[in-house]
């Protein structure tokens, strides 16, 4: 069996509706995205709920502060048992250097990744806080940062994964949002790539919210994803 690749984001409002949804998959089949809005209604609890029932979780509450204070909710993190947690690398150097530390002086070592530029922001909006150069650039450069502080990867979109697959090497891990299967709705998302392509372009790990928890039947859709990522590898 390989590991599961799709990370399903919770993106729900409520907790029944999220614990609904999670009793028709199963670990072998993915992996969970518990975002800020859930983690605000549901907190540790339902973090802590999901990853008794087995699931791997990627607690996305991209940290940013003074380094204390990610550091130590890293720690918190941690301590909850999530398999992974992600601070913006706009955070800085340092800040995401007393992550990593403060990760490391943990029992429970969760992958720890940095987001480098949200997908919602164009080159105006770059300007606007002050970046100057591409967004590409940026991601080049943030990308960089986090690796230099010892993170194990960045959140990036598809588009950018083969560039910083290149660039960053073969241990580097990227996780991509974004994804859309062949014929579902982009909903919301601009850029989309289909699961095999994000695959093909480097991505580890694909985050997949609408395509899987609107559809009429999610373990149907998310099990088509998983196959036709084994077909491409076989
Ligand atoms: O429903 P959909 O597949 O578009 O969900 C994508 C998930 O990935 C959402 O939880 C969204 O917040 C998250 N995300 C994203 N783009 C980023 C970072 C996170 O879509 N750059």
């Amino acid at each position: 069996m390989l590991e599961p690749k799709v990370v399903v984001a919770l993106d729900f409002d409520n907790t029944q509706e999220t614990l609904a949804f999670v009793s028709h998959v199963t670990p072998s089949l993915c992996r969970l995205k518990v975002g800020k809005e859930l983690f605000t209604m549901g907190g540790p609890e339902l973090v802590k709920i999901l990853i008794k029932k087995g699931f791997d979780v990627f607690l996305d509450l991209k940290y940013h502060d003074i380094p204390h204070t990610v550091a130590k909710a890293c720690q918190a993190a941690a301590s909850m048992g999530v398999w992974m947690v992600n601070v913006h690398a706009l955070g800085g150097v340092k800040m995401m250097r007393a992550a990593k530390e403060a990760i490391q002086a943990c029992e429970h070592q969760p992958i720890l990744i940095a987001v480098t530029i949200l997908t919602s922001m164009e080159p105006e909006d770059l300007k606007l806080i002050g970046l100057a150069g591409s967004p590409k650039d940026s991601v080049f450069r943030l990308a960089n940062l986090a690796k230099t502080a010892g993170l194990d990867g960045v959140v990036c979109s598809a588009q950018e994964s083969m560039m910083l697959r290149n660039e960053m090497g073969k241990d580097f891990c990227l996780v991509t949002p974004g994804i859309r299967p062949k014929g579902t709705e982009n909903n919301d998302q601009k850029r989309v790539m289909t699961p095999v392509e994000a695959v093909e372009a480097g991505s580890d790990y694909l985050v997949i919210g609408r395509p899987i928890t609107l559809s009429k039947n999610p373990v149907a859709a998310l099990r088509s994803i998983n196959e036709s990522l084994i077909i491409k590898k076989s």
